[in-house]
């Protein structure tokens, strides 16, 4: 009994994890990185910036598509005989499958969208015209908002997710904070911000 417990959980582990892989691992190899200054750190805007939100945005959807991997893989499981890992995969593959799919009923399909890069270019576009906050206008992407580097003004109110940095608190706990954000920022508009 405890085998079939265990099983079922490897598979439902596995089936979960697979879809996420290309944005938690592609994107932190070092190459991908050098021209974004370290994790956390806020992010000058940049066309630079918006190739890197609309890069990640591939890499969500990438994940997407390699939900097949575990629906399939969890189906010749089950009729393979291992059926309680293959129930395990097929659940955690469809249960990623629906939660992409809630985007048709409202929200954000996944952490970084095309509506981000737009609004990180409208901001850049004012900061070059002549309605810019100051006379030497930074915009830098911090956690919670854009926020002007030369008069701190805040530019606009968007929450930064993951930007597929690697982590400054280091590998496993980088990677399980974004297993479970799966890239969304974590801090939500309703907390006292510092
Ligand atoms: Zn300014």
């Amino acid at each position: 009994m405890l085998s079939v417990i265990a099983f079922f959980i490897a598979g439902f582990l596995l089936g979960h994890l697979i879809p996420r892989v290309p944005f938690m691992v592609l994107s932190r190899t070092s190459g991908f990185n050098k021209r974004l200054p370290p994790h956390p750190e806020p992010i000058p805007l940049s066309p630079r910036l918006t190739q890197r939100v609309l890069h990640m945005r591939l890499f969500h959807h990438l994940g997407t598509m390699t939900t097949l991997l575990p629906l399939v893989f969890g189906y010749l499981s089950i009729l393979g005989g291992q059926s309680t890992f293959g129930y395990g995969l097929f659940l955690a593959g469809g249960w990623t499958l629906l939660s992409r799919a809630q985007a048709f009923l409202g929200g954000a399909p996944v952490a970084c969208t095309l509506e981000m890069a737009q609004r990180l270019q409208l901001v850049m576009n004012v900061a070059d015209s002549e309605e810019a906050c100051c006379p030497h206008p930074q915009p830098e992407w911090w956690v919670e908002s854009v926020r002007c580097a030369s008069c701190s003004k805040k530019l606009d109110d968007m929450l930064r997710p993951d930007l597929g940095r690697p982590r400054k608190d280091g590998f496993f706990r980088g990677w399980l904070r974004l297993w479970i954000s799966d890239g969304y920022p974590m801090v939500h508009k309703d907390e006292p911000q510092k």
